[in-house]
């Protein structure tokens, strides 16, 4: 019996000392990522890019990075590090175009899973009464744009910058001058294809796994990858700027006419990335606030913060949309003001790199955390978009009565808490 067992360890000592000289490594062990059966390929050097973001002020350098080539790629890494246990300390974050602004995409020593790699794989647009576009999570907005115009569509709701992925804005909820219409982007989708933190791919819908679908779309990628949506789109309109100026009520002397096509209207962004990336300007750090203001309180809102805080600074474009809250449903995980119509105020700062002046960071996060003060002094039922806390119970505070859904959530979806660590709700015990 105990030359049997002697034999056993020399045999196991063997095994252990192969894998280590291979490098395979153990079922549990962050290099048995190495031993993935997948399509595409995990990257453990040329990872630093993935510890950057388009807010340029916080840096979490992964283990690895997956540039996966299909769903199973997705589903196979997160079920592995599922099947790990609370043993590992390995998280995983989406990073879709990694214009998150604190670092949301990032993953500090987990896997963050390049989601444009799928990029370039083929849109299907489906023609008729109700049209839509099957995408993949990882595409960017401009590319549909591009696909379903040559069909004479459009989606109906956009951001403001089209170089953003589905997946990305739908995890928040994608606002702009279009969605006192139609609604956020999150509104304007009809089903979804996820890969929830148990590695299951799941298709849900308003009908089938809602309870998923509404979680995932404003989710902050807590419950799962979006790796394909289907998104309404509507005939692309045409300039009709004076048959919309008629339906207004307006100050004529305030009206500033632009003519432009439809592409170069929502690609308007880009061509101001293109200068300042010219300029050395555009790879700045982004100290962003973006508030949801209810509309009972914007006068008080902007007498304080348009006629105190930021009087004398300009350190980029204020963007103010007004937004019917009867175009949300309140089944998402979006955190709304609570009344029908409120405005997204949105400070888009850029500060200059090591200036101590009222262009640089200190002052830009001072003023930043002044109009919060003030909001909550106030006691204005602010909510922030793209929302950034460090705490738990800030987080509790952000959600709300909400917030027993969202745990909930989390523990039917992602209940070791694999998935987005880099937004710091939640904590993966091990
Ligand atoms: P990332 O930054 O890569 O990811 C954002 C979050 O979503 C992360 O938590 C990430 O893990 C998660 N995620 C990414 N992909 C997936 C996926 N497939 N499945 C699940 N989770 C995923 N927002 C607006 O609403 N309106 C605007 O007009 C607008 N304009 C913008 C203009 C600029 C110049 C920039 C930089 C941002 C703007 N945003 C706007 C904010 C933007 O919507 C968010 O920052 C969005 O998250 C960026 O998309 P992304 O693809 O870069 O996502």
């Amino acid at each position: 019996f105990l030359r049997e067992r002697n034999i056993l360890s020399v045999r196991s000592f063997m095994l252990l000392f192969l894998s280590c000289i291979f490098n395979l490594g153990f079922p549990g062990t962050p290099s048995s990522l190495k031993t993935l059966p997948l399509d595409g390929h995990l990257c453990f050097d040329k990872i630093h890019h993935a510890a950057r973001d388009f807010g340029n002020r916080y840096q979490f350098l992964p283990l690895a990075v997956l540039h996966p080539k299909s769903v199973s790629d997705v589903a196979t890494t997160i079920k592995h590090i599922w099947q790990m246990g609370p043993s590992s300390e390995l998280t995983v974050a989406a990073r879709g175009h990694a214009h998150s602004l604190q670092g949301q995409a990032q993953a500090h020593r987990g896997v963050v899973i390049n989601m444009e790699s799928f990029s370039g794989m083929k849109m299907q647009v489906y023609i008729g009464k109700h049209p839509y576009v099957d995408v993949y999570g990882g595409e960017l907005w401009i590319n549909i744009l591009h696909e379903s115009l040559k069909y004479g569509l459009a989606p109906k709701s956009w951001t403001d910058y089209l170089h953003l992925t589905v997946g990305g804005t739908l995890s928040n909820a994608g606002i702009s001058g279009q969605a006192f219409r139609h609604g956020p982007q999150i509104s304007n989708v009809h089903q979804l294809e996820v890969v929830t933190g148990k590695g299951e791919v799941v298709n849900c819908s308003e009908k089938q796994n809602a309870d998923l679908f509404y979680g995932v779309l404003g989710g902050l990628g807590q419950f799962g990858i979006i790796t394909r949506a289907r998104i309404s789109l509507e005939p692309a309109p045409k300039m009709e700027i004076e048959n919309l100026l008629s339906q207004l009520s307006y100050i004529s002397s305030t009206l500033f006419v632009s003519e432009v096509s439809y592409v170069e209207f929502l690609d308007r962004v880009h061509v101001s990335e293109i200068k300042l990336r010219s300029k050395g300007l555009w790879e700045v750090p982004h100290p962003w606030l973006n508030l949801l203001v209810p509309r009972s309180k914007i006068h008080n809102f902007a007498e304080e913060v348009f006629g105190n805080i930021l009087r004398d600074t300009s350190n980029g474009p204020v963007l103010v949309y007004p937004v019917n809250k009867s175009k949300w449903n309140n089944r998402t995980s979006v955190v709304l003001p609570d009344e029908d119509i409120f405005y997204l105020v949105a400070f888009l700062s850029s500060a200059v790199p090591s200036s101590s002046g009222t262009d640089g960071l200190e002052h830009i996060l001072i003023q930043n955390k002044r109009i919060l003060d003030f909001c909550e002094a106030a006691h204005l039922g602010v909510k922030q978009y793209l929302p950034h806390y460090t705490t738990q119970k800030e987080w509790r505070a952000h959600f709300g009565p909400r917030w027993e859904v969202f745990v909930q959530r989390k523990s039917a979806y992602d209940p070791l808490a694999i998935l987005s660590p880099g937004h710091q709700i939640f904590q993966k015990a091990i």
